[in-house]
C-alpha cells in the first residue's frame, strides 16, 4: 500500500514538473521593457570588470559650451514637474538642432544606440571618481540626440564630442507640435538604471546634473558655472520635456 502510494507522488510529482517545464518553455522571453536588453548586456557584462579600470577623475565639464556652459541655458530644472535629469539648451525652438554635445569627462560608454520614439538616440558613459568622493561611480545619460559620434564599449576623453542636440527624431520638433531641441540628461549615482522614467515622484538614485558638475569641477570649482537657469516665466520658445 505504502509503495503504490509513494509510486502515485512519484508520478504526480513528476507530471507536474513537466507540465511547470513545458509552461515555461511555451512562454516567450520577456517582451523588452522600458530598458533594451542590449543596455543590459553591456552593463551586467562589462561594466563590473571595467567600471575599476577607468580613469579617475574630478574635474568635469558642461555637456554644452564647456568647459563652463557659457551660452547654454537650463531650459527645465531637476525635479520640476518630477524631472530627472536637466534639459539644456543654446537657442529657441530647434534651433539648438545640431549643437555639439561633448563627455562631461574621461570615461567609458556603457551604451550608445537608438532607441526611437521619446528617447532617440541616447548615450550612457560611466564616470570613476577619486577614491573618496562619493558615489564612486556615476552614469550620465545624453538623451534624445540627433546625432552620435561613439560606440558602445569605447573610452571618450572630457571635452570630446560624442554627438548633437537634437529631437528625438522629430518627436519634440516645433513642427510636430513638440517644444523644440534640448538635450536631456541625467546623472545617475549608480550604473546601469538603463532608460528610467525620466520623471518620477521619486528621485532615488539621480543626482542633479549641475550640482554634481558645480562641485566636481577641479580648479574650476572656484568659478561658478556660466549656464543660465530659466525661470518659469522665461521658458516659453524653449525646448524642454
Ligand atoms: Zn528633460
Amino acid at each position: 500500500m505504502a509503495s503504490r502510494v509513494i509510486y502515485l507522488v512519484v508520478l504526480l510529482a513528476w507530471i507536474a514538473l513537466l507540465w511547470v517545464g513545458l509552461d515555461f518553455a511555451a512562454k516567450p522571453k520577456q517582451a523588452p521593457s522600458a530598458i533594451p536588453t542590449t543596455q543590459l548586456d553591456w552593463v551586467t557584462f562589462f561594466a563590473a570588470d571595467i567600471l575599476p579600470s577607468l580613469p579617475v577623475t574630478d574635474e568635469f565639464v558642461t555637456p554644452l559650451r564647456p568647459p563652463d556652459g557659457d551660452g547654454a541655458v537650463v531650459t527645465l530644472p531637476f525635479l520640476e514637474e518630477g524631472h530627472l535629469g536637466e534639459d539644456w539648451s543654446t537657442a529657441q525652438g530647434d534651433a539648438a538642432l545640431g549643437e555639439p554635445v561633448y563627455s562631461v569627462a574621461d570615461g567609458w560608454v556603457s551604451a550608445a544606440q537608438d532607441f526611437e520614439n521619446a528617447w532617440g538616440k541616447v548615450i550612457f558613459i560611466c564616470y570613476r571618481l577619486p577614491e573618496g568622493r562619493w558615489p564612486p561611480f556615476i552614469e550620465v545619460m545624453y538623451a534624445q540626440l540627433q546625432s552620435m559620434d561613439v560606440a558602445s564599449g569605447t573610452f571618450v576623453k572630457r571635452g570630446q564630442k560624442i554627438g548633437e542636440v537634437g529631437n528625438a527624431g522629430g518627436t519634440y520638433a516645433v513642427a510636430n507640435g513638440g517644444m523644440g531641441a534640448h538635450l536631456h540628461w541625467e546623472v545617475r549615482q549608480t550604473v546601469g538604471k538603463g532608460l528610467g522614467p525620466g520623471f518620477d515622484t521619486k528621485r532615488d538614485g539621480w543626482l542633479e546634473p549641475s550640482a554634481f558638475l558645480a562641485a566636481h569641477r577641479g580648479e574650476r570649482s572656484k568659478q561658478p558655472l556660466k549656464v543660465k537657469v530659466l525661470g518659469n516665466a522665461e521658458r516659453r520658445g524653449w525646448g524642454t520635456d
